[in-house]
């Protein structure tokens, strides 16, 4: 069985899907209670591959919220990835994808560290953070998308804002080595973790995203940031191409300009439905994303647990921060393929 620890981009938006899951006594209630609230399994998943196999699982609302770090509570915040992770252990879940800000928050606070959850000992090798699929369809949605809108990989300008990241890194090694492009403007602020990013990759130049953004063809944000950052648009190149992997989304709005064209970042699209109710409520309720297909579309972070169910991988694939190899992108594309993923090319409505 696989899982999926997920979490909302607001209280807001927590607020609402509560009500619609019936959860009324989370519906009214402030960040202090979402504090002290206890990880809930919020939907059974049902996924059929374009092979025949078909797979189940169970979604975990963590219950955590951006808010928490906005607002310095990070004990409630670590509580509650921690929390999430004992409760899909104790489900008897094979292996499970730690969604969204789950595996920044593990990997940011050490979480490694703390083995013991109550009467629960954390098996690590239960847990996968998604991240080496996320980068692999971020990198496919930089190469199909530069086709589609006509700019030459070979001769483009790539700003990657989130560079030393995690899926960051993984990006600026895959456009490095199998996309060729021209140029890498690596962006995020701490100098000296741009520095090693910048040796091991053997270039690419260090920038502000105030430097980067009217140089660049293509854009890919995965920055970590609680909330998204407004641009202006007058400021981008035409054409551009903007592929925004953050969640929640690093822009404030989808630009819709001629010429500028936003992609849907981390998103990929499954050939046939998937039964779950969770991520459809999710998407009617934000307002911040939505996803055009909510039966067939997802993070790819959670497709990555689901594809290590469907082939008895039961172990942290993706594992540590800024580990992902091109091997390890190309291995788990394979199976994206295979059981009938595609990145998602549209934009978010
Ligand atoms: P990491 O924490 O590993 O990396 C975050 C990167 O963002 C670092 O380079 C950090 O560097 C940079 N950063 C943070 N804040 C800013 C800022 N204000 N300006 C510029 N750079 C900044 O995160 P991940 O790589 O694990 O995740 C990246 C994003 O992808 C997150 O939004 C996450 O939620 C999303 N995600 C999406 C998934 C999907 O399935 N679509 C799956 C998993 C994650 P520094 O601190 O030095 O600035």
């Amino acid at each position: 069985m696989f899982g999926l620890i997920g979490h909302l981009t607001s209280l807001v938006h927590a607020q609402s899907v509560a009500k619609e899951l019936g959860y009324e006594e989370y519906a009214d209630q402030g960040l202090d209670f979402w504090c002290m609230a206890p990880p809930q399994i919020v939907d059974d998943i049902t996924v059929t591959s374009v092979t025949g196999q078909k797979i189940y699982g169970k979604y975990v609302e963590s219950c955590f919220l951006p808010e928490m770090l906005a607002t310095k509570r990070f004990k409630a915040a670590t509580r509650k990835i921690v929390n999430a992770m004992a409760h899909a252990q104790k489900q008897g879940i094979d292996i499970t994808a730690l969604g969204g800000f789950s595996s920044i928050i593990f990997e940011n606070f050490n979480l490694a560290q703390i083995q013991q959850v109550r009467n629960v000992r954390l098996e690590l090798q239960r847990f996968t953070t998604g991240n080496t699929h996320t980068a692999y369809i971020i990198c496919r949605q930089v190469e199909q998308g530069a086709q589609l809108y006509g700019i030459d990989l070979k001769q483009a300008t790539v700003a990657v804002c989130g560079a030393t990241g995690d899926i960051g890194s993984a990006v600026c090694r895959w456009l490095d080595s199998r996309s060729d492009v021209a140029e890498l403007l690596l962006v995020a602020r701490n100098p000296e973790r741009l520095q090693d990013l910048q040796a091991e990759l053997g270039r690419g130049k260090v920038m502000t995203i105030d430097e980067a953004l009217p140089q660049a063809d293509i854009i890919v944000w995965v920055a970590s940031m609680a909330k998204g950052m407004e641009i202006d648009p007058q400021v981008l190149k035409r054409p551009c191409l903007v592929v925004d992997g953050g969640y929640p989304k690093n822009m404030i709005l989808s630009i819709q300009e001629p010429g500028i064209h936003v992609i849907d970042g981390g998103i990929v699209e499954h050939s046939l439905d998937i039964d779950w109710r969770i991520l459809q409520i999710v998407n009617r309720t934000s307002q911040l994303f939505r996803m055009t297909q909510p039966a067939r579309q997802l993070f790819a972070c959670f497709a990555e647990s689901m594809l290590l169910e469907f082939e008895g991988l039961h172990t942290n694939f993706s594992w540590g921060r800024n580990q992902i190899t091109v091997e390890k992108m190309d291995e788990i594309g394979r199976v994206s393929v295979k059981h009938g993923f595609r990145p998602v090319l549209a934009s978010p409505a």
